[in-house]
Order: C-alpha cells, then sequence, then structure tokens
C-alpha cells in the first residue's frame, strides 16, 4: 500500500476487523455483482469505496426514471441518455474511485457464459431479481467453490443470506425449487428505497468480510427485515441438506441448462428473446428499421418503437420487447423486424 492509500482507507484500516492486513487483501481482490439495479448498484458503489481491486458489473438492462428512487448509481443523465445499466455503473464507479479496475459487462448471465464472466472472481454478490439467475448463481458457486450472497427485497421487506460452499446451506437447501405463481415485484408491489440499501448493506458486510478475512468469518444466517411495519431478525440458516440436488448430489441443472427459453420479465409487461448468440450490427438494424417506426440507437443498444410495442435490441442478439407478456408474441417481433 503506497501512502495515498493508507491515507484514503486509514479510517477503515483503523477499524480492527479490517485492518491494514484486511486493507491490501481488498486491494488485491476481486468480486463480480450480478444485476446491477437497485442491491448492485448500492453494493458496487460501497466494494468501490471500501478498496476492492477489480469489479465485474453485469446487468441486462438499461436506466429508466422509474429506477432511480432507490438505485444509487444512477442519475437523470443516465436515464435521458438510456444507457446501460452496466455502463452507466462502470462510469460512476471510475468517478468514485479510479484505481478499481471496474469491467461493466452489458448482458444477461446465463448458463453459456458463466464459466467466462465469474471464474475468476473471490466472491459474487446477488443483485439481481429473479429466481432463474439465483439458481443460475448457487450451481455456478457450490460447482466451483466460490462463496456468493444472496439478497431480495420488496415492499419495505428483505432478506440476505450468504452461501459459502461446503460449509453453509446453499440456495437450494433453503429453497428447493422456485417460488410457484406469481410473485409480488417492484413493479407491481413497490418497493421502499432504503430496505434496499438495507440489504444490501448486510449483503456487502459479509462480503468484506470474506475478502479481507476469509469465508470462516462468516456467520451462517439469514437475516430479514421489514423497515416499515418494524422487524430484523436473524435466524441461524439451516444444516446443509446433504440430499440438496446442488450442494448434496452436485447436480448442476441450471448450469448445464445450455439452451435458454425466452423469459417473461415478470409483472413489466415485457419479454426478453434470445434463442442463440448472434451478434447485430446495431448500425445495419437502425437503417433498415427507420422506414418502420421510431428509432434510436447507440453503441450499447437500439430502441424500436412500433406501436404498441417497444422492442430493445443488444449487439448479442438479445431483445427485450415491450408491451406484451406473450412470448410467441415477442418472437414475432423479433423474427418480423431482426430476423432469425
Ligand atoms: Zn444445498
Amino acid at each position: 500500500m503506497n501512502a495515498a492509500e493508507r491515507l484514503r482507507y486509514s479510517r477503515q484500516i483503523l477499524f480492527p476487523g479490517i485492518g491494514e492486513q484486511g486493507q491490501e487483501a481488498l486491494l488485491a481482490s476481486h468480486a463480480v455483482v450480478v444485476g446491477c439495479g437497485a442491491l448492485g448498484s448500492f453494493q458496487a458503489s460501497a466494494l468501490a469505496r471500501a478498496g476492492v481491486g477489480r469489479l465485474t458489473i453485469i446487468d441486462r438492462d438499461y436506466v429508466e426514471p422509474s429506477n432511480l428512487h432507490r438505485q444509487w448509481l444512477f442519475e437523470e443523465s443516465d436515464a435521458a441518455e438510456w444507457l446501460p445499466k452496466a455502463s452507466a455503473a462502470a462510469r460512476r464507479i471510475a468517478a468514485i474511485n479510479s484505481a478499481v479496475e471496474v469491467r461493466g459487462i452489458v448482458a444477461d448471465l446465463t448458463a453459456r457464459n458463466a464459466e467466462e464472466l465469474l471464474s475468476t472472481t473471490a466472491l459474487i454478490l446477488d443483485g439481481t431479481d429473479n429466481f432463474e439467475a439465483r439458481y443460475l448463481m448457487n450451481d455456478f458457486a457450490v460447482s466451483r467453490g466460490i462463496p456468493w450472497i444472496y439478497g431480495a427485497a420488496v415492499g419495505s421487506y428483505g432478506l440476505a443470506m450468504p452461501v459459502i460452499p461446503g460449509h453453509t446451506a446453499c440456495l437450494r437447501c433453503v429453497y428447493p425449487d422456485p417460488p410457484a405463481g406469481v410473485q409480488p415485484t417492484c413493479e407491481t408491489a413497490g418497493v421502499l428505497n432504503v430496505i434496499i440499501s438495507a440489504v444490501a448493506s448486510i449483503q456487502v458486510a459479509d462480503a468484506l468480510k470474506i475478502l479481507c478475512g476469509g469465508a470462516s468469518q462468516v456467520q451462517p444466517r439469514i437475516t430479514t427485515m421489514d423497515l416499515w411495519n418494524g422487524g430484523i431478525r436473524q435466524i441461524a440458516a439451516p444444516a446443509r441438506d446433504l440430499d440438496c440436488p446442488t450442494c448434496g448430489r452436485r447436480e448442476f441443472s441450471y448450469l448445464e441448462e445450455r439452451r435458454r427459453p425466452p423469459v417473461t420479465l415478470c409483472g413489466r409487461n415485457a419479454v426478453q428473446v434470445q434463442e442463440r448468440e448472434r451478434p447485430l450490427d446495431l448500425a445495419d438494424l437502425r437503417e433498415r428499421l427507420a422506414p418502420l417506426g421510431d428509432v434510436r440507437a447507440n453503441e450499447f443498444a437500439l430502441r424500436f418503437r412500433v406501436e404498441p410495442y417497444e422492442m430493445t435490441i443488444f449487439p448479442d442478439g438479445r431483445a427485450i420487447v415491450k408491451g406484451t407478456n406473450d412470448e410467441g408474441v415477442a418472437r414475432s417481433l423479433y423474427a418480423r423486424y431482426v430476423g432469425n
């Protein structure tokens, strides 16, 4: 550590839980934030301020005005410029701490790219909003022995749970299957902004312990909170289920899923389509679509409005079709305007 770093992190070094050795470890560490919406943008900001040396931020979405009340890294200009969250986050992180080597990845985490995006990290932070992604992270983390920290929030309620492979219960020990039926989401049930920072803070505290002291420092417990109606509880996480398909039998079905079906973005009247990796030239597509409807594009994405739908198309071939929950309609629009 040089003199400037020693000064910058002096109050954190004074904290006995971290100390000089912990700070050195943080500066040399790499963490991945999967999903940079509300939870993820707080996590990324806190880790950058703490001096984590390398940060990878993965997000498939773009900044919208309705994100700004709870997504701490973003500003009005990000929504006006219609930036992908991963790019806007990387830019803001560079302004917060220019020494952090930050990589913003505009992509959907899938079984196909998990190895490439997650294999070099010491820690994965859950900033996602869906179980599909969490089971995939759980499979990958358990298969490689990488700690990850689950977190979720909606309304005024939230929870957090660290998963230390081989030591604590994994996500599927606690929730063997994804929840059935319609689930409340921030889009349908609303969300209090401070539950986000509260849950993300619990996640980041465990992350810092793991990165600077080792996973054995982390208590296997589940924290639940309701910041409006009161009540913060911490309970011991259940013991590992030896018959758990993931950490017991080591069957990684989410990771082995090679073909990803279209995904409905619950509660948002939107469907994500990606049949396969198919790089697109957005400038070319923009020219083709210009006579057919309102089209805008930058290097990160193309937005095409054809009433009553709106398609956002990314350079990797992925598209988000707004205005429908019907996968067939989304596929059809994709086929009609992008081609497949
Ligand atoms: Zn398990």
